[in-house]
C-alpha cells in the first residue's frame, strides 16, 4: 500500500491518537511497518518570523506551532523559530520562504501587497471583515484556496496563524473630533490603512516599531497605530499621546500566516503535513484567545494611568469607509486575479454582515456596554 493510501486510512479509520500511533507501525497492518517507519524520518525546518519575541501574542503563535510539532510527531518534526532580524528583516520574510532559506515565513501577508495587491485578502483590508468572518471565509468560504493559488505563483501556500482581534485605531496627541482634524496630521500607519489616510489628508509616516515612540516623544509625528491595549503598553505609548482613538477600522480583524515553501512542502511526508495542519490552526486559536485574555487587563492599567479613550466620531468613520471602498474597487478594475478574490470576499462580507448584525449585534449591544 502506498504511504498516502495508508495514512489516509489511518486519518479516517482513527482520528488524531489513532494517526501518531499508525506512524510508529503499530496500526495492526504488519503491511504497513514499512512505509510507516519511513514516514517518521527526522525533519527540521526553519521559521522567519516577521514579530520580535517582545510581541508574546504574535511571536508566540509560531513557538505554539513548533512545540505541538514536535510533541505530535515524537520530536521527529521540529521547527526551529526566528524572531524578525535574526535570519532576515520583518518584511523580507516572504521572500525567504519562496527563496527556501526558510521554509516558513511567520507574517501578515499585507505586508507584501507590492508584491500583488490581492495578497491584503489573506490578512485584511480597510472596513474588512471581523476575526470570526475572516477564519470563516478563509477556513470554510473558499478564500483560502483562492488565496493559495496567488500563494503558488511564488512557490508558496498559506495557512492562518491567528488573528488579533479587532485592533485599537491608535494613540493621538490631540483630539480628533472629525475628518476635518485628519488634514496635515502625522500619523505612522502602513499599508492599505495608510492609503485610506492619505486620502483623507493625513500625512502618512513608515516608522518600525523601535522608532516610533521617540518620534512621538519629540513631537515628529502626531499619531501611531498599533496594535491594541496589550501590545501598546509594552511600547509606551500612553507615556507621549494622550488620546486612544477606536476603533481601528484599518484592522478589524487582520489574519497572521503561514506562508509555507511550496517544494519543501511537497517532500514532508503526508503524516506531518497532518501534524502541521493542526498544529497551525491550534496556534491560531491559541493566539486569538490570548489578546482575548490579556487586552483587558492591559487595558484597565492604561485607563489608570489616566489615558483618554475615545471612539472615532461616525462621520470619520463613514468619510474613511467611503475612501476605502472607493480604493478597493479601484485595484479590483485593475486587475483580475484581484477581481476575483475580491468578489468573492465581498460577498462573504455582506453576507457576515447581516447575519452578525442581528443576534451577535443586539446581545454584544446590551450587554457589553452594561458591564
Ligand atoms: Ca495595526
Amino acid at each position: 500500500m502506498d504511504r498516502r493510501k495508508f495514512l489516509q486510512r489511518g486519518l479516517a479509520g482513527a482520528a488524531g491518537a489513532g494517526l501518531i500511533s499508525a506512524c510508529g507501525g503499530g496500526a495492526g497492518e504488519e503491511s504497513a511497518a514499512g512505509p510507516a517507519v519511513h514516514t517518521r524520518k527526522s525533519v527540521t525546518w526553519r521559521l522567519a518570523s516577521s514579530f520580535p519575541r517582545s510581541l508574546d501574542t504574535i511571536y508566540g503563535a509560531a513557538e505554539v506551532l513548533a512545540d505541538r510539532v514536535e510533541a505530535m510527531s515524537e520530536g521527529k518534526f521540529r521547527i526551529r523559530c526566528y524572531p524578525a532580524g535574526e535570519i532576515v528583516p520583518a518584511v523580507q520574510v516572504m521572500d525567504a520562504a519562496q527563496q527556501g532559506t526558510v521554509q516558513i515565513g511567520h507574517t501578515a501577508s499585507y505586508y507584501f501587497i507590492g508584491k500583488n495587491q490581492a495578497l491584503a485578502f489573506d490578512c485584511c483590508v480597510p472596513f474588512g471583515m471581523t476575526s470570526r468572518q475572516q477564519a470563516a471565509w478563509l477556513i470554510e468560504g473558499g478564500g483560502l484556496e483562492l488565496m493559495r493559488g496567488v500563494f503558488a505563483d511564488f512557490g508558496l501556500t498559506t495557512f492562518p496563524a491567528g488573528n488579533t482581534g479587532t485592533q485599537m485605531g491608535g494613540w493621538f496627541n490631540r483630539e480628533i473630533n472629525g475628518p476635518g482634524d485628519l488634514k496635515g496630521l502625522r500619523m505612522r500607519i502602513p499599508g492599505l490603512g495608510g492609503q485610506v489616510m492619505d486620502r483623507l489628508g493625513a500625512t502618512v509616516q513608515l516608522l518600525a516599531g523601535g522608532e516610533i515612540y521617540p518620534a512621538l516623544e519629540r513631537g515628529a509625528i502626531d499619531a501611531t497605530e498599533w496594535v491594541g491595549p496589550y501590545d501598546d503598553e509594552k511600547l509606551g505609548f500612553h507615556k507621549v499621546a494622550k488620546y486612544y482613538y477606536y476603533p481601528g477600522w484599518w484592522e478589524p480583524g487582520p489574519s497572521l500566516s503561514y506562508h509555507v515553501n511550496l517544494a519543501a512542502w511537497a517532500e514532508l511526508p503526508v503524516a506531518y503535513q497532518e501534524i502541521f495542519a493542526t498544529a497551525a490552526s491550534e496556534s491560531a486559536t491559541v493566539m486569538q484567545a490570548r489578546y482575548d485574555q490579556r487586552n483587558p487587563a492591559a487595558l484597565a492599567r492604561l485607563l489608570a494611568e489616566g489615558v483618554e479613550m475615545r471612539p472615532f466620531s461616525d462621520d470619520l468613520m463613514r468619510a474613511a469607509r467611503d475612501a476605502s471602498f472607493e480604493m478597493l474597487e479601484e485595484h479590483a478594475s485593475a486587475d483580475a486575479t484581484y477581481r476575483k478574490i475580491y468578489q468573492s470576499w465581498k460577498q462573504a462580507r455582506s453576507d457576515a454582515y447581516r447575519w452578525f448584525g442581528t443576534a451577535e449585534l443586539a446581545y454584544s449591544r446590551f450587554a457589553f456596554g452594561d458591564s
